[in-house]
């Protein structure tokens, strides 16, 4: 890398929903900016994802601010394709200044302002929203003789469709939606078992997405005054969609509690029996990607960078933004990335009136 740093008020890392949304606001609030992605393309996560993943709520309720995501041409829940194409559309229509590929791999405080290296160059910013998701890093939880399973295993994240699975004997870990669909289409072509922790949530027919968010911006309001909503669904809980509903008609959605340990050809339950599996699919979430933020020295106990709101309690001059609730309510979902970025960019131009003033 060479060349002088360049100057940015605000640099964005990460071009996925929740860092077009921050644009979004940015650009209308008239805020000198960039964004930093590390892909070669538009799409965030989206494009790497398994083809058949649907959204848990119809494109009315999967929007960014500002423009309407298409309803799909079957009328149903978007796919992951279409949601990609809705981005791409997004960060062109809005001219967003997007640079990729320029991965991040260092945030570094350097007096007045933050330095964030890229492989695009160095810029040196006065606040930086750091939205680089979760999907780079699958998460795996430590089961006793994982290392010794002969098969398969792979996360979510890797998967890519049922077909090579056909015939095998594949086994399913995860409780969430992930899990549930992955399980729908497979299950239609190989010997499926699903293991969860707690017995999985299937949401009615009726509730989907729309009513969770709903759910998840009442309870966050809730939490803030001190109040306890109760529990009628749960942005984890699982939402019908078509071929989840296929699949529990077809009584091929039934779990079994977690096993107790893997062994070289499969698992053994909490009963003691053993059963071989050719493939474990991990459906386990995702966790943070903030590996360009240690320099900062930020996270607290649980790898978890205490915030109030987005932004981090120990370097105000950073904001996270679409990681989970923890960084604004519901704010890892398309439509709770534009209310955030709509406060957080708020929140930023009083930081830079602040700055300037001083
Ligand atoms: P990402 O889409 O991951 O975008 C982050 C961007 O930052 C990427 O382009 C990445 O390359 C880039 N980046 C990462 N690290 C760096 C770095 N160091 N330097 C520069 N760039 C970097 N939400 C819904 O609203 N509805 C759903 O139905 C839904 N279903 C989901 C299903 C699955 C299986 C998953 C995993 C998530 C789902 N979500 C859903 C949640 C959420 O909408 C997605 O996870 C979404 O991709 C998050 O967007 P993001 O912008 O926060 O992160």
């Amino acid at each position: 890398m060479t060349g002088a740093a360049r100057l940015a008020d605000v640099v964005v890392i990460g071009a996925g929903q929740a860092g077009l949304a921050a644009g979004y606001h940015l650009r209308r609030a008239g805020v000198d900016f960039v964004i930093l992605d590390a892909q070669q393309a538009p799409g965030g996560a989206w494009q790497h994802a398994w083809p058949s993943l649907r959204l848990f709520s119809p494109a009315q309720y999967s929007s960014l601010p500002g423009r309407m995501m298409p309803i799909p041409a079957d009328g149903g829940y978007p796919d992951a394709a279409h949601v990609t194409t809705y981005l791409t559309d997004y960060e062109q229509r809005y001219r967003l200044p997007v640079v990729r590929p320029a991965a991040v791999r260092a945030v570094r405080d350097v007096g007045e302002r933050l330095a964030v290296d890229s492989g695009a160059g160095t810029w040196h910013a006065r606040v930086v929203v750091s939205a680089t998701g979760t999907w780079w890093r699958p998460y795996v939880p430590h089961y006793p003789g994982i290392g010794d399973f002969r098969g398969e295993q792979l996360h979510a994240a890797g998967y890519r469709g049922p077909e090579p699975f056909r015939g095998r004997r594949v086994l399913i870990v995860g409780g969430g939606n992930s899990a549930a669909q992955i399980l729908a289409e497979l299950s239609q072509v190989a010997r499926t078992t699903w293991a969860t922790l707690r017995p999985p949530r299937l949401l009615p027919d009726e509730i989907d997405g729309r009513a969770l968010f709903d759910l998840a911006t009442r309870r966050h309001q809730a939490a803030l005054a001190g109040q306890n909503t109760g529990s009628v669904g749960d942005l984890g809980d699982i939402v019908a969609v078509p071929s989840v509903r296929e699949a529990r008609d077809r009584g091929a959605l039934k779990a079994e509690p977690m096993f107790s340990r893997i062994t070289p050809d499969g698992v053994a339950w909490a009963d003691g029996s053993t059963e071989a599996y050719d493939t474990i699919v991990w459906c386990t979430g995702f966790r943070p990607a903030l590996a360009h933020l240690a320099p900062l020295r930020l996270r607290g106990p649980g790898g978890v960078i205490p915030t109030d709101g987005t932004r981090a309690l120990a370097e105000p001059r950073l904001h996270l933004l679409g990681y989970g609730d923890w960084t604004g309510p519901a704010s890892a979902t398309l439509i709770g990335a534009g209310r955030t970025a709509r406060q957080l960019t708020a929140e930023i131009i009083a930081q830079l009136q602040a700055q300037h003033d001083l």
